[in-house]
């Protein structure tokens, strides 16, 4: 069987979109299409991207219009250098040591409650998402989520594979390294993590050397210390030779590189690591069982989520778009429409989430309140469904 390894995604500037129906390059003309979309197409997959989380603080790393990189010094770290490289594993822990807090305040926004309410209206039947900042299962609870590249509320063992929640694992970080613990609260204070200004980060206090990471100058990151995985340690795996693992700590217990096993590692998938096989099937019989696809603020730069929605204009069912900037392939997801049709087949339009997703609701749930006013005057209040928006965006 083919492996699909994480790869590092196009960069590439894409093509502007072609609006479809052309009707949908103003919010009106794109809810009316979306909603022609839904009328045709029952049980929908919602597959999203970083696009949903940008209205959440979180830079999405392509930048707006997909055409410039956020951090044009950030390099992502390939799984076999984390897993092989103790020096490697120091720098990744350091950054993200720094950076956890940055997630741990943003909150799901007004594009995944969206999605939340097109759940509940019975018009998605569940969601695959490329992020990793655990917003969607957050937001809709009940809404089934697949995770496509894993979650970063967790650490994963390599050798054992038990999971460690990532707020047990900082809590572990900040008490093997003392100094960059107090350099964390003190720029906590100052703010220069609430911005992505390099220049207003400087001035308050977080410097960075050119590849981009935090150097102290009394606890340079490579004296940066990360724990071992408490089950390992307990307990040393077997290797596949046989053999028993060897996990050894220092007196504070920091991870030694005398070790053989028990490395932890963000519960993501790295690049060049592949997606675990369960979610892979779990998110391939979504796409098998859905009606229709609407995909929410990516580019499908990542091979797997690109082949995701070339199964889905395989099987044939209607794919909307909703992304600002080009989306990989889409020419080939809309070449065969009727140009007379009004979204039943398909659906492209530009613009941001946060923005066209709360209005779409807004209006499906005024236009069902108005029909089942017309169709049934029978039913009480309650059973329209009149608690189904009342948490929406509080
Ligand atoms: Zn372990």
């Amino acid at each position: 069987m083919r492996k699909h390894y994480m790869r590092i995604p196009y960069t590439d500037v894409l093509a502007s979109p072609t609006i479809i129906p052309k009707t949908s390059n103003t919010i009106a003309g794109a809810i009316a299409a979306i909603q022609e979309f839904f009328h045709a197409s029952r049980s929908t997959v919602v597959l999203s991207g970083a696009g949903i989380s940008v209205a959440s603080g979180l830079a999405d790393y392509r930048g707006a219009k997909g055409t410039y990189r956020v951090n044009k010094t950030y390099r992502p770290i390939y799984y076999s250098e984390f897993l092989q490289n103790h020096e490697a594993r120091k720098r990744y822990w350091a950054r993200s040591f720094l950076g956890w807090t940055t997630l741990l305040k943003a909150k799901p926004n007004a594009g995944h409650y969206a999605v939340k309410h097109l759940g509940d209206l019975g018009l998605v039947q569940s969601v695959i998402t490329q992020n990793v900042d655990s917003f969607h299962p957050k937001a809709h609870p009940q809404l089934p989520t697949i995770e496509l590249h894993g979650y970063l509320r967790s650490c994963v063992c390599t050798s054992c594979h038990e999971e460690l929640p990532r707020d047990t694992f900082q809590h572990e970080l900040a008490r093997l390294n003392p100094a960059w613990e107090a350099f964390l609260q003190e720029i906590l204070a100052t703010g220069a993590l609430d911005t992505e200004n390099p220049d207003e980060r400087r001035s308050k206090g977080l410097r960075t050397n050119p590849d981009g990471d935090v150097d102290l100058p009394d606890a340079p990151y490579t004296t940066f210390r990360y724990p071992s995985c408490p089950r390992c340690l307990t307990a040393p795996p077997i290797a596949t030779d046989g053999s028993r693992a060897r996990v050894e700590v220092d007196t504070d217990g920091a991870w030694k590189s005398t070790s053989t096993a028990g490395i932890l590692k963000p519960a993501v998938t790295m690049f060049g690591e592949n997606i675990r096989a369960p979610v892979k099937v779990e998110a391939e019989h979504a796409i098998e069982n859905a009606g229709g696809l609407l995909v929410l603020g990516t580019s499908l730069a990542t091979y797997s989520a690109w082949r995701l929605a070339k199964r889905a204009k395989d099987r044939g069912i209607p794919i909307a778009i909703i992304n600002l900037g080009g989306v990989r392939g889409e020419d080939t997801f809309f070449a065969d429409l009727d140009p007379s049709q009004e979204g039943s087949q398909g659906v492209r339009a530009e613009f941001s989430i946060g923005e066209l997703l709360p209005a779409l609701v807004e209006q499906m749930r005024q236009s069902s309140s108005m029909n089942s006013a017309q169709e049934d005057h029978n039913h009480s209040a309650e059973q329209h469904g009149a608690s189904v928006f009342k948490d929406m965006m509080s």
